[in-house]
């Protein structure tokens, strides 16, 4: 870009007005913009109102004088570099060195010739060019020309105030490469680079220049949708990942197709700052992932407005624990297939608020929450419709080998209830912050750090937290509930006019979390209290329809 003399302002500074005057005809006469101040105060008064290009500047002045003037200058962090002249008619060695080391890049001797003046601001034009060149390419990922996460943040701020003043909307949108690390280690590098790059161009292809485009690092990129609503910034992310998802293997000679994940959040009122509202874009795209990739999220649409802090991590307590000692086994998984009605009895007995739900070979396929089932129900008593019809097929699953503690940091980042525990794409457990909970009442108890809800009566010492009667006290309500629920089966299987498959399953994983209960408080009678205890999962499930 060939800065022109009109792009760059001139600040002319010197208490003599004729000579003033005289200079800021010239200049404005070449086509600079010219501003002029009367003294080195109401220089610096100029300057920290909008920051010049250029400075003129007379050396001998009252007050502050121009050496002084440059000295400020480039003692203080400016927005941009001020080429600075000192205008002088001194010229020997020691008055030069002077005027450098206080921080002139140039010098005009009086009397100021016309035709010089104009040469030297064309030089010093070339210089600020080349200045404003590098700090732009330090402002772009050198491999694919888009905004690094850095420049990306200042255009953010910049439309943030923008989206601020005119309550318009704007949308953040996380796009990362779906098991990118594959093309790296399956083709090479080289090829690596070429889809990062061609995912880059193809993303300048199918944004507005309104729009901020950035590669925040390694195979993840963050767009700016500015005038986007969440619901718009979502249409626009369905339309990308299917282009992509057709497009991709023309990005790399070896033509290998990839997908990617996208994750998209709005700015609200209440969104506190810019990171914020990418962070929420990110966690979108981390469920959008963790539900099986290749597919577009968004933030509001999942978990409404709520807005989590990391929780703290209780790292000792879940040291080496994995899911599957920790979770809800489930029985059976719901089939797809089911009719609606049974759905609703099936969640009644298993008392989740969402069940997995399974196809016919038994693998994870969505889940069902109460919401999605009542809702069915009340819009027309669910005639005809089947559990595939209102499932939710965005299934956050982690394998049951996964530490507890992923799991715990992950719903403490977001407002999901619960998510489902595979082994081998079949689901064979459920854990939501309640069952954590439950874990660690469990494991703290035994332990003997927590005690059971206190016994009705008595208050001695002996009913201390963590002591035997409190513990035998919480054994003897579970097993009174192990019976009751051994009894509720029997009952139902008895009972000839209803089928009884729901309530076995419902009783059984009730049965399967009493008897959980049961063993952890006979740990803590064996006095096994370095609170590590090795927690082993008690299912063998075994995956049937439920309803068949
Ligand atoms: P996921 O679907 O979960 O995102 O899986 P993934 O394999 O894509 O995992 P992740 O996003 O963590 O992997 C990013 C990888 O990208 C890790 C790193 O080796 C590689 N990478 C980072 N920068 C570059 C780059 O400039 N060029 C190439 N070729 N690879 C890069
Ligand atoms: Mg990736």
């Amino acid at each position: 870009m060939e800065m022109r003399g009109s792009e760059t302002t001139i600040l002319v500074v010197d208490d003599d007005s004729a000579l003033q005057r005289l200079l800021a005809k010239w200049l404005e006469n070449a086509g600079y913009r010219v501003r002029t101040a009367g003294s080195g105060r109401a220089a610096i008064e100029e300057i920290e109102a909008d920051c010049p290009g250029i400075l003129i500047t007379d050396w001998e002045m009252p007050d502050i004088d121009g050496l002084e003037l440059c000295r400020w200058i480039r003692g203080r962090e400016m927005p941009r570099y001020i080429y600075s002249y000192l205008l002088t008619m001194r010229t020997g060695t020691t008055d030069i060195v002077k005027g450098l080391e206080a921080g002139a890049d140039d010098f005009l001797k009086k009397p100021v010739d016309r035709n010089e003046l104009l040469a030297r601001m064309r030089s010093g034009t070339r210089v600020l060019d080349l200045e404003t060149r590098l700090n732009e390419s330090a402002r772009r990922d050198s491999l694919t020309g888009l905004l690094t996460q850095r420049a990306f943040f200042d255009s953010f701020r910049q439309e943030w105030k923008r989206a601020t003043r005119y309550g318009s909307p704007v949308s953040c949108v996380i796009l990362d490469i779906d098991h990118f690390k594959r093309i790296n280690d399956e083709h090479g590098h080289l090829v690596g680079d070429r889809a990062i790059r061609g995912t880059a161009s193809w993303l300048m292809r199918n944004t507005r220049s309104s729009d901020v485009v950035s590669r925040f690092g390694g195979d993840e990129f963050c767009v700016l949708l500015a005038e986007a609503t969440e619901a718009q910034a979502v249409q626009w992310a369905e339309r990308a990942r299917a282009s992509l998802e057709e497009s991709s293997a023309s990005f790399t000679n070896e033509h290998v197709p990839f997908t990617a994940s996208f994750g998209i959040a709005q700015r609200m009122d209440d969104t506190p700052a810019p990171d914020r509202l990418v962070d929420m874009a990110d966690q979108a795209m981390l469920v959008a992932k963790q539900a099986g990739r290749n597919r577009v999220l968004g933030y509001q649409g999942l978990f409404g407005l709520e807005i989590r802090s990391p929780a703290s991590t209780p790292t000792r307590l879940m040291k080496n624990v994995l899911a599957r000692d920790a979770m809800t086994p489930v029985v059976a998984g719901l089939s797809a297939d089911s009719p609606i009605g049974n759905a609703a009895e099936y969640l009644l007995n298993l008392r989740m608020s969402s069940a997995p739900v399974v196809d016919d070979a038994s693998n994870l396929v969505g889940t069902l929450s109460e919401k999605g089932v009542l809702e069915a129900l009340l819009a027309d008593h669910g005639s005809g419709r089947t559990v595939r019809d209102v499932m939710s097929s965005n299934v956050v699953w982690y394998d049951e080998l996964t530490p507890l503690l992923t799991i715990y940091e992950f719903l403490g980042r977001v407002s999901l209830r619960s998510v489902v525990i595979v082994r081998d794409r079949r689901p064979v457990g459920v854990i939501s912050r309640g069952v954590i909970l439950r874990w660690c009442i469990n494991t703290l108890m035994s332990a003997g750090h927590a005690s059971p809800s206190p016994p009705e009566s008595g208050g001695s010492d002996r009913d201390a937290p963590g002591s035997p009667s409190a513990v035998e006290f919480a054994m003897d309500r579970t097993a009174d509930a192990i019976v009751s629920e051994a009894a509720r089966i029997r009952n139902s299987l008895r009972d000839e006019s209803r089928t009884s498959v729901p309530c076995v399953i419902g009783g059984a994983s009730r049965l399967q979390e009493l008897i959980s209960d049961l063993l952890g408080a006979v740990h803590s009678l064996q006095g096994i209290g370095d609170g590590s205890i090795e927690r082993r999962s008690l299912s063998t499930t075994v995956m049937v329809d439920a309803m068949g």
